[in-house]
């Protein structure tokens, strides 16, 4: 395998910049799996641990990376097969993922089965969980993504009904995906070592499940009701349709949920037929 370049600029904490220790590239590689038809999609490359070896098993890799030096300095390495784009993954549109695949020769992105990988910069983790449902809505075929986490994010997304870490996370990632947790770091595989562990998890993203009438509608009423977590389902709906008790009663109702619970006692299909009922026939 290639050797890493010399760091040249010290960790940016602003970007949650820490570093794959040598040591783990290979079993987060492993984790990956990559194979030599692949297309990755890599967020955060860094000083390219990940983007190496990737580049040397798959077929293309393009890989996002808002640090300007860090960019610089991977493209100016001139990988085979990788395509660095200097940006905010977040800011990364239908359009512009569009255009960054067709800068490594993939003109027909959206037919193109795309791979995600990525140790998540920890401060934007969950931001860019959402980004990544939002361009597979838009049409984008994400076979899987292999990401790791903070640990304490990867138990959210893996939570059950009724624990602490069950919420709005869990709720809207696992509507779009299944979650698979692989592998668990401590802090010592990164350096500068973060506060937290970490976890490397795989989403398989497919079409909504349950399906919903309006998943921007699911969305609104689950952030509203995790914002009065402690408050009964009923209450905390007020949060959503502030003067409208008469809707709410009406919607738990045709949900057939008990306005009494706790919202984190609702499982993903009690939320989408909450939400659904919202919009048939409830003022
Ligand atoms: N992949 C490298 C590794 O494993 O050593 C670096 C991982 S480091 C935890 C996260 C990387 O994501 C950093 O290189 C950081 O600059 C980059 N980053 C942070 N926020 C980003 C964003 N919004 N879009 C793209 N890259 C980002």
């Amino acid at each position: 395998m290639a050797e890493f370049p010399t760091p040249h600029v010290r960790a940016r904490k602003r970007f949650g910049q820490h570093f794959l220790e040598r040591a783990w590239v290979e079993k987060m590689m492993r984790a990956i799996a990559p194979d030599r038809t692949d297309t990755f999609l890599e967020i955060g490359p860094g000083r390219g641990a990940l983007t190496r070896p990737l580049a040397e098993a798959a077929a293309h890799v393009v890989a996002f990376e808002i640090d300007r030096d860090l960019a610089a300095t991977l493209r100016s390495a001139a990988i085979e097969r990788v395509v660095v784009v200097e940006g905010n993954f977040l800011d990364v549109t239908p359009a512009a993922l569009d255009e960054a695949l067709a800068r490594a020769g993939l003109l027909n992105g959206r037919q193109t089965l795309l791979r995600v990988a990525g140790n998540l910069p920890y401060n934007v983790a969950s931001p860019i969980l959402f980004s990544l449902v939002a361009l597979y809505r838009a049409g984008f075929m994400f076979e899987d993504a292999t990401v790791m986490l903070q640990r304490e994010v990867a138990d959210r997304l893996l939570a059950q009904p009724g624990t602490r870490e069950f919420g709005v996370l869990t709720v809207l990632i696992r509507h779009a995906a299944q979650v698979e947790r692989l592998l668990t770091l401590p802090r010592g595989a990164f350096r500068p070592a973060p506060k937290v562990d970490s976890t490397v998890v795989r989403l398989r993203f497919h079409s909504d499940e349950p399906p919903v009438r309006s998943r921007p509608e699911l969305e609104a009423l689950v952030q509203a009701v995790f914002t009065r977590r402690r408050k009964t389902v009923a209450n905390a709906l007020l949060a959503y349709r502030p003067s409208g008790q008469a809707a709410i009663e009406a919607a738990l109702a045709r949900a057939s949920i008990a306005g009494g619970r706790r919202p984190e006692t609702l499982d993903l299909a009690d939320f989408v037929r909450l939400s659904d009922a919202f919009g048939t026939g409830v003022p």
